[in-house]
């Protein structure tokens, strides 16, 4: 509820430090692009000095909700949970969230997909989202083989992009010792299982690599990074694999690539902008882009970006 953050909505001195990472973009043209703009139009609905309209729907889920422009808040405004819970008072939804929802609530995929299931190990299960179902899956399979492990193999969606949006999930229910993830966003809307990230579930394997010799810069994903914390685990196995590289911006300081699913279908400009701004750093330093979430990588893949998951398949040393 909005109502629960009105001291935090009113902790916001409107000082602007919030828009300086957006300086990079061209796509930010009117107050209501930054988070300042946001966090007035987020107040004025609390306060009803404004109604819903369609630009009021489209500027609060113009955002990834990937906390970037916090680090640069003197007063700490948790702006990103102010923006998503303005967002479940909205009534309208944007057309392509509108399609997202529709294909959630009929097939628990938010591609209208069908998803991929595999018995195996009762005690052990890989949740793999819909997004490396999409994208991902063979190589998931094949991991999973060469490290001679006959884990089950879950695909549907986890929900967590239609929260983003402001609706409502079903809550997914598993009946595993241990869950296996390598989607951040599934990450978050499984935390109640303590789900393990697959670059710490690979290292507690202490696998053995090939060296490629190559470069590699790491994108963190603002999910892994700022939300779950997780920042050395990848890094360390590329730096196994090959010379580990970093963004100027990197951890906690991260860009977001603009991958995030539910922001790049409704705001494709907007999402190219972002992921081209990084791709520009990651070819200055002659390095290949790798990520640690799907939804990154199917964003960035067209620039020449791998995921950990091929890094990993492609040069384990058996
Ligand atoms: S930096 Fe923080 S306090 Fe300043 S305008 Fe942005 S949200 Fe408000």
């Amino acid at each position: 509820m909005l109502e629960a953050y009105h001291d935090e909505l009113l902790s916001c001195t409107g000082c602007g430090f919030c828009k300086k990472s957006y300086y990079a973009y061209e796509f930010c043209q009117k107050e209501s692009d930054y988070p300042k703009g946001k966090i007035m139009i987020a107040y004025g609905l609390l306060t009803k000095e404004i109604g819903e309209d369609e630009n009021v729907i489209r500027a609060l889920q113009k955002c990834t909700l990937c906390k970037r422009c916090e680090k640069d808040c003197p007063s700490k405004v948790k702006i990103a949970d102010i923006i998503k819970s303005a967002r479940y008072e909205l009534k309208g939804l944007l057309p392509e969230h509108k399609k997202l929802i529709k294909n959630y609530e009929e097939k628990r995929n938010i591609f209208g997909e069908e998803n991929f299931k595999k018995e195996g190990n009762e005690k052990i299960a890989f949740f793999m989202g819909c997004l490396i179902n999409k994208e991902l899956k063979d190589i998931v399979i094949s991991l999973f083989d060469k490290l001679g492990l006959d884990i089950s193999i879950i695909s549907q969606c986890c929900g967590y992009p239609i929260e983003k949006i402001g609706r409502k999930i079903e809550k997914i229910e598993l009946d595993y010792e241990k869950i296996v993830v390598a989607c951040p966003n599934c990450m978050l809307s499984l935390k109640e299982y303590n789900p393990v990230h697959i670059s710490q579930f690979i290292l507690s394997l202490d696998p053995k690599f090939k060296k490629t010799g190559k470069n590699y810069i790491y994108h963190d994903s603002s999910f892994l990074g700022r939300y779950l914390n997780i920042y050395d685990e990848p890094r360390k196995i590329i730096g196994s694999i090959g010379n580990l590289m970093e963004f100027n911006e990197n951890k906690e300081m991260a860009r977001q690539c603009g991958g995030e699913i539910e922001f790049r279908v409704a705001f494709e400009k907007e999402a190219d902008e972002m992921a081209k701004y990084i791709v520009k750093e990651a070819k200055e330093k002659n390095a290949t882009i790798v990520t640690s979430s799907p939804h990154c990588y199917s964003h960035l893949k067209e620039y020449g970006a791998i995921d950990l998951l091929q890094l990993i398949e492609e040069n384990l040393a058996l």
